[in-house]
């Protein structure tokens, strides 16, 4: 990497990879200066519980750390400034107001929640009763019109749209979700697994309609009309919109550095200039082959990709690589996944009891991926079976009198 560890790295982008990114460079001994850039308001703050606690709300949104600790960190925060380009030859970073010089530029610019085509939602731009939900002010918005009663039709039944009906139904509020596909999730995450997390909407009082969105207008008394390519029509008082994020690249792309739905990174995060390395959702990682994987919008990836990113500047060693791992919470239901999941591999299911499986998946006698509903510990044991490339074999995993901490001590 060009920078020594007196440079200057800045950080475009004050999510979890970049917090991530700029907390790993000081805890690994970079006295340089190190500015953190966000276009949001807020301190760093968490995401996940955006669509869980904070919406159910139980708790409010916090901030990840206090301007106390970034002032111990001598960490440079600038809160509320959008970065309008950057130019990694010159090795400048664009604020409205100014430049900053860097010897290193990190993007750590997330991603934003994709849009219904203008042909589909023809409401106006901004409509008060149409919802997305990534921010903690998106949280809040949807949370102020959860009342006991009101109509909600969720469109898209991923992650964040399965977690946040299950916010609105614990709120009382009468749920129509819109699934495109019979069972969600089902590639991400198996079949097995996804038919168990699917048709727990419907048992919570979910009226779930597969179909896609043709037309949203609203009505003249302010209702909202969802059009669906069934013929029927759904009245709501608001609307969710989780159908995916698209990775925020334009500072990349304008810049000449190489895009391809994310900005494509080596193992190390760096990208095809060498003065800017990308980290978070906005990153698209190259595999052993050089070929593009699929990019990863999940927690532990920003946390451990702006690790890499610190390790990288610092010209520390690379860290073995690890699964990658997530969580998601709906209802009564814990699911985690680990690994890479191949539709080649072999499925192996653990059931312990009707709420609570493992699927492990294995590819020539080697676990490559699990999903757990219910089981963290299975989770943590599939992580050391793929992590450490331990021989198992599906007579084991489906065993639940088989212990798996056995198995991972050899
Ligand atoms: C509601 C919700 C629930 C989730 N739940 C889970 C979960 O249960 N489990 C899990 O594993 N993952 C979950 N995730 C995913 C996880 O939170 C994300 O993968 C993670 O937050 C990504 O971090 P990031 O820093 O890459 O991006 P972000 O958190 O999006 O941060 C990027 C930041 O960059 C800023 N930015 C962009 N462009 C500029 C610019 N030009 N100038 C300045 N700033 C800029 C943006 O404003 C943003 O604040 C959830 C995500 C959401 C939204």
């Amino acid at each position: 990497m060009t920078a020594a560890a007196t440079g200057h790295v800045v950080i475009v982008g004050a999510g979890l990879a970049g917090l991530s990114t700029a907390e790993a460079l000081r805890a690994g001994g970079h006295s340089g200066l190190v500015t953190l850039i966000g276009a949001e308001a807020a301190l760093p703050y968490d995401r996940p519980p955006l669509s869980k606690e904070v919406l159910r709300g139980e708790r409010p949104s916090t901030a990840l750390r206090t301007e106390a600790w970034f002032a111990e960190q001598n960490i440079e925060l600038l809160t509320g400034t959008t970065v309008t380009g950057i130019d990694p030859d010159r090795g400048v970073v664009e604020l409205p107001d100014r430049q900053l010089s860097a010897d290193v530029i990190v993007l750590a610019t997330g991603g934003t929640p994709r849009e219904l085509p203008a042909g589909v939602n023809t409401l106006p731009a901004g409509h008060a009763a149409v919802h997305q939900l990534r921010t903690a002010d998106d949280c809040r918005r949807l949370s102020e019109c959860m009342r006991p009663g009101q109509r909600l039709v969720v469109v898209g039944a991923g992650l964040i749209g399965a977690e946040a009906t299950a916010c609105a139904v614990t709120r009382g509020c009468q749920v129509s979700m819109v699934a495109h596909r019979e069972l969600p999730l089902a590639a991400a995450i198996g079949v097995e697994a996804a038919a168990l997390l699917h048709h727990r909407h419907t048992t919570h009082g979910v009226a779930v309609h597969q179909a896609g969105v043709t037309h949203i207008s609203a009505a003249d008394d302010g209702t909202i009309r969802v059009g669906l390519s069934t013929g029927r029509i759904l009245a709501a008082d608001a609307l969710l919109v989780g159908i995916g994020i698209a990775a925020d690249t334009a500072l990349a792309q304008s810049a000449g550095i190489a895009v391809d739905n994310g900005i494509l990174v080596d193992a190390r995060q760096r990208t095809s200039h060498q003065r800017v390395l990308a980290v978070g959702d906005a990153c698209r990682r190259r595999g052993p082959d050089g070929q593009p994987m699929p990019r990863i919008e999940h927690w532990d990836h920003a946390l451990r990709s702006g690790q890499t990113a610190a390790a990288t500047i610092l010209g520390a060693p690379e860290q073995p690589s690890r699964a990658p791992w997530f969580w998601s919470d709906r209802y009564d239901i814990h699911l985690e996944m680990v690994g890479h999941l191949d539709p080649s591999a072999e499925a192996a299911t653990r059931l312990h009891t009707d709420d609570a499986l493992s699927v492990f998946y294995l590819r020539d006698g080697f676990c490559v991926a699990a999903v757990t509903v219910n089981q963290p510990l299975d989770t943590r044991a599939a992580q050391r079976l793929i992590d450490q490339h331990i021989a198992v074999t599906a007579a084991q995993l489906t065993d639940p009198a088989v212990s798996l901490r056995q198995l991972v001590r050899g």
